[in-house]
């Protein structure tokens, strides 16, 4: 295959190669973090949510258990409100009747289920009133007491938490102050209610597995707990010490929402804490951050493996890719280096077949002469002996001999020698005109002239030529008996047929040298066997 024409096959660098499995490799890394980022937002989104609905639950839940305690405050307070308008009335229609003020009080007992008793003092604080009393139980000292006594403004009163002397449990206990008919201190009618009644309350509201419902005072003490906290640091009568909490007391606001990480259980909690409206009461209701983002993080883990298998995923298809892309190349590398291979294997056979060519045309080639040699010479005879038997055309041979070139060499020198042989091929050379001619130096001093195609008068009339042009050139030999160098030539024409010996032409042309030789030399002789005529057809 000409170079020109060689395959041409895209060939890549090593940088190229590279680019593509960086490119191949950034591709995938991009492609992963863009779908991470839509994780990130999706998961930062719904984490938002699950906090805003926890909020909201809070906030709910805060405000059914607010409505649920000031129900129950009222009732108290309305009932302790009939017994002091009652006291009023028999006060001012002249003294209390024991018999129907204490019946009173016990209708009114009997109607509150949610308190533990409605009792009444006089103005010395002793409990004269209700049930299970008797005078020498008194409640002077006691914070309600004094507070009421002294303040005719202070409506209902609440104690702060204190235990039950007969019950030992603790309680907190409503009061309100009796009233003369001129606004004098009567005494007080109270109310005590067991705060594991609002613990009980709270355990029906459901807020997960970590959330917790409390009731403080206005001190921040805590009333009540759900799940129950009692402990160190977190029993009910306790001074809760949370800065979030004492702010939120500090502040009149009715409902305030904020996260705690507490102290007692070490829990991170949001707090949603509402005022019990017209009481210095707050119930708060926390929500776990752990219950609230459950369902989060099984949300998150399971977008995460997602993720995480997409990416998974893309990495072994990159992978793929790559790999069949090396294929490819190596195919092509493969296709390259055979190319190269077809080239360099062409490159040599040309260079060989240009050696061959110097070779036969040297090894055809006379070195003195520089005309045919006798190997050419025995190809060329072969070659038309056998296409005039096809043919059935006459072939000429000529055999030129220098006459008495021994002396010649002898007188001249093997150089001069030289010399005229060159003279005489390039004479011989100078008619071989026609296609298919043919003159080559037979050996030593002598030459062959072949002619194809060429009947005996014509191949006698050249050669008479050519013998006459070689004396006009009157090269001297001073050895001959004629001073010039001649050449005596013995010519055969024949139109071979099968059965020919193929050397016919040579021994018959060989002949008619010596003949001529025998007949003095410088002349031409046609063989006897020769053929005079013969029908040649024009070249
Ligand atoms: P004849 O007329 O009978 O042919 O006599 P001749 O001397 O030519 O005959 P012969 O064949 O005896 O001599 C041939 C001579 O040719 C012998 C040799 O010295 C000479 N010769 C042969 N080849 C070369 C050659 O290459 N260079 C030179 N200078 N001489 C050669
Ligand atoms: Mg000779
Ligand atoms: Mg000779």
């Amino acid at each position: 295959m000409p170079s020109g024409m060689r395959l041409k096959t895209p060939s890549l660098t090593s940088l190229q190669r590279e680019s593509f499995v960086l490119r191949m490799v950034a591709g995938v890394i991009v492609v992963s973090l863009l779908v991470g980022l839509m994780v990130v937002v999706v998961l930062v989104q719904s984490y938002r949510l699950h906090q805003e609905q926890a909020v909201v639950t809070a906030e709910n839940l805060s405000w059914v258990l607010e409505q649920n305690i000031t129900g129950s405050v009222n009732l108290i307070n309305q009932a302790h409100l009939a017994v002091s308008d009652e006291a009023t009335r028999q006060l001012a229609a002249g003294g209390i009747d024991f018999a129907s003020f204490n019946a009173f009080i016990l209708r009114q007992d009997a109607r509150l289920t949610n308190a533990d008793g409605v009792h009444a003092t006089n103005a010395a604080g002793q409990t004269l009133y209700g049930t299970r009393v008797s005078p020498t139980s008194n409640v002077v000292g006691r914070d309600y007491f004094n507070r009421l006594r002294d303040d005719p403004n202070a409506g209902l009163v609440m104690s702060k938490p204190l235990v039950g002397r007969i019950s030992g449990k603790w309680a907190v206990v409503f009061a309100r102050r009796l009233n003369h008919p001129d606004g004098g201190f009567a005494g007080v009618v109270f109310s005590s209610v067991n705060l594991e009644s609002f613990a009980k309350l709270f355990s029906a509201i459901n807020v997960g597995p970590h959330g917790v419902v409390s009731l403080f005072d206005g001190d921040a003490t805590l009333l009540a707990r759900y799940p129950d906290s009692s402990g160190p640091g977190g029993g009910v009568g306790k001074k809760i010490n949370s800065p979030k909490l004492l702010e939120r007391l500090g502040s009149n606001e009715l409902l305030s929402t904020y996260r705690v990480h507490s102290g007692v259980d070490g829990i991170d909690r949001i707090f949603s804490n509402r005022k019990v409206t017209g009481h210095p009461l707050y119930v708060a209701v926390g929500l776990a951050q752990e219950d609230i983002l459950a369902g989060w993080w099984t949300d998150a883990l399971t977008l995460i493996g997602v993720w995480g298998l997409f990416t998974l995923l893309l990495s072994v298809v990159a992978v793929l890719l790559v790999k069949g892309w090396r294929h490819r190349l190596a195919a092509l590398k493969t296709m390259e280096e055979n190319a190269e291979l077809e080239a360099k294997v062409a490159d040599r056979t040309r260079d060989l077949e240009e050696s061959n060519r110097k070779l036969s045309a040297l090894s055809a080639t006379d070195g003195l002469t520089g005309i045919a040699n006798r190997r050419r010479f025995d190809e060329t005879y072969a070659h038309e002996w056998n296409r005039a038997v096809r043919t059935g055309q006459p072939l000429a041979l000529v055999l030129f001999d220098v006459d008495l070139f021994k002396n010649y060499n002898d007188h001249y020198g093997h150089l001069k020698g030289d010399d005229c042989l060159r003279k005489v091929a390039q004479l011989l050379n100078g008619h071989a005109r026609r296609s298919g001619d043919l003159v080559a130096r037979y050996g030593g001093e002598e030459f062959a002239f072949m002619a194809p195609a060429m009947d005996s008068s014509s191949i006698l009339a050249l050669t008479e030529t050519i013998r006459k042009a070689l004396e006009a050139l009157e090269m001297p030999h001073d050895m001959s008996p004629l001073g010039r160098v001649t050449v005596s030539a013995g010519i055969a024409v024949r139109v071979p047929v099968i059965g020919d010996a193929p050397d016919l032409l040579v021994t018959l042309a060989d002949q008619a040298l010596y003949q001529a030789k025998r007949d003095g030399r410088n002349r031409s002789v046609l063989a006897e066997e020769t053929p005079v005529r013969v029908e040649v057809t024009a070249d």
